[in-house]
This record gives structure tokens, C-alpha cells and sequence, in this order.
């Protein structure tokens, strides 16, 4: 392999064309911080220098980077089916896959309908929600319900259904019909918790009944939640909450969306959350850790109650009248099923599970760090609150010059590592963690 110094002997203006997703590109681009390589735990800066990967790409490679069998997997894929269509034409890798992760899935959870990420997971299932509705006569039920602070992608519906202003900015009033729980976020009652907050679940899951009294249960489709809001800067819901979401959907016939693109995949040590935190909701939608990040995917695995309401159709129809280009593209499902028998063959998701009270206690030692507000975690997850947006910012900076990829959302630092970190790499990240603290 070339040097990485030598592949980015760029030239002037060589990084305008690309505009990257979510990034001041301008600020950016003045200040560019690149990695070349990656292996395992680690990135490699065009330096040389190796970066420890405390985030997993972004939720995403959960058996760490380039993973030899995953790799071989999409290689060999490559060069025997490139492409073709699931539009009335089946390939073998798209349905091993899916046989698989079913399999994988909570029980009752028999079929997935794939797509290309996470934002179209979550269109699907919105979609797939409102589709089982109107087969059932119910047609009437066409509103969602979101919750602030939460994150679902970036497509029209996603988007609606998310709970940050500021990413709706500009796009205009978005999907109609839409309401919000309030987030379950609240450090005075919750602060410094470990694991799932003591305090308030039952009472922020019954803002879903004055939602539902004000709106006309019978008009409602779904409520999505994710089970731990990941990007918003991992907040953890209290003990009970999402057992009470659940009683109240059942209670009134609402279908429950769990979006479980961050929790899906052994982050929370069990393959899906929703088996970790003991919850089943009706649709799962998923992606990043599916193919470990190495290739695009996302999905929607549909339990038995809303798969046979939409097969009571004539066997002429489409059963659901939506789909992609992309939708099981072969080198996604190859990449899948190579990272569904990694996660199985190394027993990441136990892994993950037993690392965790280790992970916890190593998190909630920074109590102490300069600046530190609230410090959050349940599995592999974790979040370091500092005081304010500029000082998370600038000690991810810091962190990355010392060797240590973190990301700060608002005036958090979140933390999701591949699955396998040792223990000598938690210990890396929280001193690197109170170091940059002190000195920012
Ligand atoms: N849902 C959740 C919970 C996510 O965290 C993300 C991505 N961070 C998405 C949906 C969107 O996924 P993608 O970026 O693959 O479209």
C-alpha cells in the first residue's frame, strides 16, 4: 500500500468538491483532519500516527475495522454478483441474509424488508405503519408520534418524526399529523445515573396519553422512539419508561417503533436493545452495525402481527408498494452475513455484556475531571456532559491530537467503541478524556 502521506499530496483546492454531511465545510476545510487506514481498534492519520476509535466509525463497526472475514466476504461478492435488482429477481446472498438475521432477531420478528441506511429504515417503517393500518380498514390512522431529542435520519419523514429543531431548519413544516414526547432527560432527578435512571419513567411515557387525548387515538399509526437516544448524547430512558410506551400503544392499538440504528448489533449486549431492555416493540429498524459500516445498509424487521396483516392482501398485489434500488444489494447482504457470523463466531454481543460494569465504573471515575456535568452509560454506551458545546468540542479536538477519536454532540462527549475494546483501551480513553479536560 502507498504511503497514506503520498495518497494525500493534494492539490490546491482539492477538497472543495466534496460537501461533506453534517459539517461546516469552510471552517472545515481551513483546519482538515483526515485518517487514511484502519485496523481493529485503530484509524491511521496520513502521519502515520494510530487514533483509537472510542466512537466505531459513527455506532457502526462494532467488530472493529477491516475485520479480515468481512473484508474477504465483500471481495469474493465483488467479483461473482455485483448487482441486481430484488424487484421480482431473488440472489442467494440477500436471502441467506435475511434468513440469518431473522434468526438473530427477537422471536417473532420473521422477516426484514432491507434498504440503503438508516434514514430509509425509518421512511420504511414509518410507511410499513401506516400500510398495515389501511389494510386493516384503518385508514384513518395517519399521524406519528416522535420525541424531542430524538434522531431518525434525514428524510422527509425521519425528519418529522425527530425532535431537534435546529436539523429542521430551512426544510419547511415537513410531514403533517406529527407529535412529540418530551425527551426522558432530566439531571435533576437523573444525574450521574448508571445505566437506566431511577426517577420518572412512568411519567414521561403518560405524556404519550395526553398526546393521544388531545389528538384522537384512532388517527394514530405509530410512536417511535429509539430504546437509548444515541446521537442526541446518549440519554438513557428511566427504568419503566418504555414498558409504559408499550402498555400504552397496546392499549389503543398504536404500533410501536423501535429505531435501534445505534442500540442494534450488540451495543447494548444483546444483539438487538430491545432483547437487553426487556421490550419488543413491533417494527425494528436498523443499519450501521449490520454490515459493521463496511458497506451501506439499513432494514426494517417486521414482526409476525404486521407481516400477516399486510400478506391478508390478494397474493397478486405487492404487498407493500415501496422499496429501493438497493434494497438486499449483494455486496450489503455478503457484507452482513460476514458480520453476523463475526459478532457470533467471537461472541461480541456477550462480550459487550461483560465489559460493561467495567466500562461503567471506568466512565463515572471522570466524575471528578475538570468541568465535568453528568456522565451517562448502559452497555457499551456512554456520554461525559461538560458545562457547555464549546468546551465538548474543543476536548474532542484535543482528544483526536492525542490519539483518541471522540465525538461531542451539544455539550456532550459520546462514546461507543467496537464491541472487543480492552481494558487497557478504556483506560486510554478516560485519561486521555481527563487530560485534554484539564487542559482546555
Ligand atoms: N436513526 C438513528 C437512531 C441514527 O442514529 C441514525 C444515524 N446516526 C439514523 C437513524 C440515520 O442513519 P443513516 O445516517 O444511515 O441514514
Amino acid at each position: 500500500m502507498d504511503a497514506p502521506e503520498a495518497r494525500f499530496a493534494a492539490p490546491p483546492n482539492a477538497l472543495d468538491a466534496f460537501w461533506m454531511p453534517f459539517t461546516p465545510n469552510r471552517a472545515w476545510k481551513r483546519d482538515p483532519r483526515f485518517v487514511t487506514q484502519a485496523q481493529g481498534m485503530h484509524y491511521v492519520a496520513p502521519d502515520g500516527r494510530r487514533i483509537l476509535d472510542a466512537i466505531a466509525g459513527l455506532w457502526c463497526v462494532n467488530a472493529g475495522h477491516c475485520h479480515p472475514k468481512i473484508v474477504e466476504a465483500v471481495r469474493a461478492q465483488a467479483g461473482q454478483l455485483d448487482f441486481a435488482s430484488s424487484f421480482g429477481l431473488g440472489h442467494p446472498a440477500a436471502f441467506e441474509y435475511a434468513n440469518c438475521l431473522t434468526e438473530a432477531a427477537p422471536e417473532g420478528f420473521n422477516r426484514v424488508f432491507f434498504a440503503g441506511s438508516g434514514s430509509e429504515a425509518v421512511d420504511t417503517a414509518l410507511k410499513l405503519a401506516l400500510a398495515f393500518h389501511a389494510v386493516q380498514g384503518q385508514g384513518q390512522r395517519t399521524k406519528l408520534v416522535g420525541r424531542q431529542r430524538s434522531y431518525h435520519g434525514v428524510g422527509f419523514g425521519g425528519l418529522s418524526v425527530a425532535g431537534i429543531g435546529s436539523q429542521r431548519k430551512h426544510f419547511g413544516p415537513l410531514l403533517p399529523g406529527v407529535s412529540h414526547l418530551p425527551h426522558t432527560h432530566d439531571p435533576r432527578q437523573n444525574a450521574f445515573s448508571r445505566g437506566r435512571p431511577e426517577h420518572g419513567g412512568e411519567a414521561f411515557a403518560d405524556a404519550l396519553e395526553g398526546i393521544l387525548y388531545a389528538q384522537d387515538p384512532s388517527t394514530i399509526a405509530a410512536v417511535i422512539v429509539e430504546p437509548v437516544a444515541g446521537s442526541t448524547g446518549v440519554l438513557v430512558p428511566p427504568q419503566g419508561y418504555l414498558e409504559r410506551l408499550r402498555a400504552i400503544c397496546d392499549r389503543h392499538v398504536l404500533l410501536l417503533i423501535f429505531d435501534e440504528v445505534v442500540t442494534g448489533f450488540g451495543r447494548l449486549g444483546a444483539a438487538f436493545g430491545s432483547q437487553a431492555l426487556g421490550v419488543m416493540p413491533d417494527l425494528i429498524c436498523c443499519a450501521k452495525g449490520m454490515t459493521n459500516g463496511a458497506v451501506p445498509m439499513g432494514g426494517v424487521l417486521i414482526n409476525d402481527r404486521v407481516a400477516e396483516g399486510l400478506y391478508s392482501q390478494p397474493e397478486t398485489t405487492s404487498e407493500f408498494m415501496h422499496g429501493y434500488t438497493y434494497s438486499g444489494h449483494p455486496l450489503a447482504a455478503a457484507a452482513g452475513l460476514a458480520t453476523l457470523e463475526v459478532y457470533q463466531e467471537e461472541g461480541l454481543f456477550q462480550r459487550a455484556a461483560e465489559t460493561a460494569p467495567r466500562w461503567e465504573a471506568a466512565l463515572h471515575s471522570l466524575r471528578d475531571a475538570q468541568g465535568v456535568t453528568d456522565i451517562r452509560n448502559i452497555g457499551l454506551l456512554g456520554a461525559i456532559e461538560f458545562g457547555s458545546p464549546a468546551a465538548a468540542k474543543a476536548i474532542a479536538a484535543r482528544c483526536f491530537d492525542d490519539g483518541v477519536l471522540i465525538r461531542a454532540v451539544g455539550e456532550a462527549l459520546v462514546l461507543s467503541p467496537p464491541l472487543a475494546i480492552e481494558d487497557s483501551q478504556i483506560d486510554q480513553i478516560v485519561s486521555t478524556i481527563r487530560k485534554c479536560a484539564g487542559e482546555v
